[in-house]
């Protein structure tokens, strides 16, 4: 059981990672911390967490490890990698994957960590910046009940909303059905700027209206005042959620389903990111409409 005062590694200290980690420290856990970077451990580490050179030195004496990086390419090498997870954790340390990654890839580190004694979990999260920094992100767990059940509580202090969904890969494929919501209601928040400003409205007016009735959404409330304030910085990167996109496309082919209106987001958030939106924060998207440039 990883219970507060008990070592936690945690690889991946970015927008997300640095707040997720800091409520660990808060709650009593003691943090191994490794980061591609390591400047962006530094605040952590003045907190108390030791720095680690590699993934699998953040592993050394804990009972369970946080990674939350940026691709599948950096999941492969952090837990398969020779200075990996897998390699260097003892038998019986979880390791829980929060980054939004492959379903497929979380069932090969899955069954690589089993053949050696290592549960793994795939636990992506939802929730955004913000939920990070208030601890309110929810979170979507593939994997063993036995190993989810041992470090439910550890999943609990970055978030109330911690479901297992079912075996590996589980996790994955729930973010991505969130990913598949989200794509559509962006360009809902949008669409519907774009229409309230053509219309000669206060479009700022318009969201105290649409955001009070059943049109509103997370996105709509979090991201369109960001919209209309000109603040186009991350956030949840353009390339990441180009990143999922691509991802949650390839499994529905997989799966022979369906879905337009992912491609059609696609399509637009590849076009922003061709412009040098790929660095910005999904909001930026409203760019495109900004510039009339959203024509297919
Ligand atoms: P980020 O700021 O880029 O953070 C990722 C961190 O992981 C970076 O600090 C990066 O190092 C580090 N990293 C990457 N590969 C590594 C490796 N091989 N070894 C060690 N460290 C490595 O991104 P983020 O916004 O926190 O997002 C992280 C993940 O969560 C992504 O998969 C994203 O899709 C997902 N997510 C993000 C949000 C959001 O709103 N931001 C919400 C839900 C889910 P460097 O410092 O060198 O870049």
């Amino acid at each position: 059981m990883a219970a507060p005062g008990s070592i936690i590694g945690f690889v991946g200290t970015g927008v997300m990672g640095r707040s997720m980690a800091g409520h660990l420290l808060d709650a009593g856990y003691r943090l191994r911390v490794h980061n591609r970077t390591r400047e962006k451990a530094a605040p952590l580490v003045d907190r108390g967490a030791v720095w680690c050179e590699t993934p699998g030195q953040a592993a050394e004496g804990a009972a369970a490890v946080i990674t939350i990086v940026g691709y599948p390419a950096d999941v492969e090498q952090v837990y398969l990698g020779s200075d990996g997870l897998v390699a260097a954790s003892a038998p019986g340390t979880v390791l829980i994957d929060m980054t939004t990654s492959s379903p497929v890839l979380a069932q090969r580190v899955h069954a690589a960590g089993a053949a050696v004694g290592v549960p793994v979990l795939d636990a992506p999260v939802s929730g955004g910046d913000v939920g990070a920094r208030e601890a309110r992100l929810t979170i979507m767990v593939g994997g063993d009940p036995a190993a989810f059940a041992s470090v439910e509580p550890l999943l609990r202090v970055m978030g109330p909303n911690v479901v297992l969904q079912g075996g590996p890969g589980a996790g994955q494929h729930t973010k991505m059905s969130n990913q598949i919501s989200i794509a559509g209601a962006m360009i809902g928040a949008c669409e519907a700027l774009a229409y309230a400003e053509a219309a000669g409205l206060d479009p700022e007016k318009v969201l105290t209206s649409i955001t009070a009735g059943s049109a509103n959404s997370w996105s709509l409330a979090n991201y369109a005042p960001r919209m209309l304030a000109g603040d186009f910085a991350p956030g949840f990167y353009v390339k990441h959620f180009i990143k999922d996109m691509r991802i949650a496309l390839e499994c529905s082919r997989e799966m022979a389903i369906d879905l337009p209106g992912l491609e059609l987001a696609l399509r637009l958030y590849e076009r922003l990111a061709e412009r040098g939106g790929a660095d910005s924060g999904t909001q930026a998207l409203y760019l495109l409409y900004k510039e009339h440039a959203a024509r297919l």
